[in-house]
C-alpha cells in the first residue's frame, strides 16, 4: 500500500524533479499485482513493453516500442505489440492518449477511474487527473439529454506548473 502511495505522489508532480527509477519500480510492482489478482500473466514482453511506456511520464507511440524492442534484439512482428498494449490497457494499466495516438502508464492500475489527462505542449508529460466529480458532472449532463455515459476520455493540452515556472 504504501508503494502505492508513493506513486500516486510522483504522479501528482510529473514533471517536477523526481526519481523516476521509482515511478517505475512501484508501477511494475502494481501491475504485477493486477495480473496475479486477475489471473493474467505478465509475460516478458508484456512487461518489457510496459516498462517501455513506463520510460517517462510522456506518451509513447506504438511504433517508438516496436523501434524499441528491435534495438534490444526482442525484435517483434508489429501484431505481438500491439497486442502487448491491448493486453495492457484491457487491464487498465496503461491508457491510451488518442490526440496523440500515444500510450502513458497509470499510475493507479486496477482502480475503477476515468482518463482524464492534462497534457503539457512544451515538455510532453501527460498527468492523470483524480476528479470523480468531473465524472459524475459529465454523466448528469449527459443524462440529462437522455444519454448514458460508458467511457470518458478527457485530453486537456496546455503549459504544465514545471515548464510555466511556478514549481
Ligand atoms: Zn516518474
Ligand atoms: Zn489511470
Ligand atoms: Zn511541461
Amino acid at each position: 500500500m504504501a508503494s502505492h502511495t508513493h506513486a500516486a505522489l510522483a504522479r501528482l508532480q510529473p514533471g517536477a524533479q523526481h526519481d523516476h527509477a521509482h515511478c517505475i519500480e512501484d508501477a511494475l510492482a502494481l501491475a504485477e499485482e493486477v495480473c496475479r489478482t486477475r489471473g493474467a500473466r505478465f509475460t516478458e514482453l508484456r512487461r518489457r513493453v510496459f516498462e517501455l511506456v513506463w520510460a517517462s511520464h510522456k506518451p509513447v507511440g506504438a511504433y517508438t516500442i516496436l523501434e524499441s524492442l528491435r534495438t534490444e534484439g526482442l525484435g517483434s512482428a508489429p501484431p505481438t505489440v500491439y497486442r502487448a498494449l491491448d493486453f495492457l490497457l484491457e487491464h487498465g494499466l496503461v491508457h491510451r492518449i488518442e490526440s496523440l495516438n500515444a500510450f502513458v502508464g497509470c499510475a493507479q492500475p486496477g482502480e475503477s477511474h476515468r482518463g482524464f489527462f492534462l497534457i503539457c505542449q512544451r515538455c510532453g508529460n501527460a498527468d492523470e487527473l483524480e476528479d470523480p466529480a468531473l465524472a459524475e458532472n459529465i454523466s448528469h449532463s449527459a443524462g440529462q439529454r437522455g444519454f448514458s455515459a460508458r467511457h470518458m476520455t478527457l485530453e486537456v493540452s496546455g503549459t504544465c506548473a514545471v515548464c510555466a515556472g511556478r514549481r
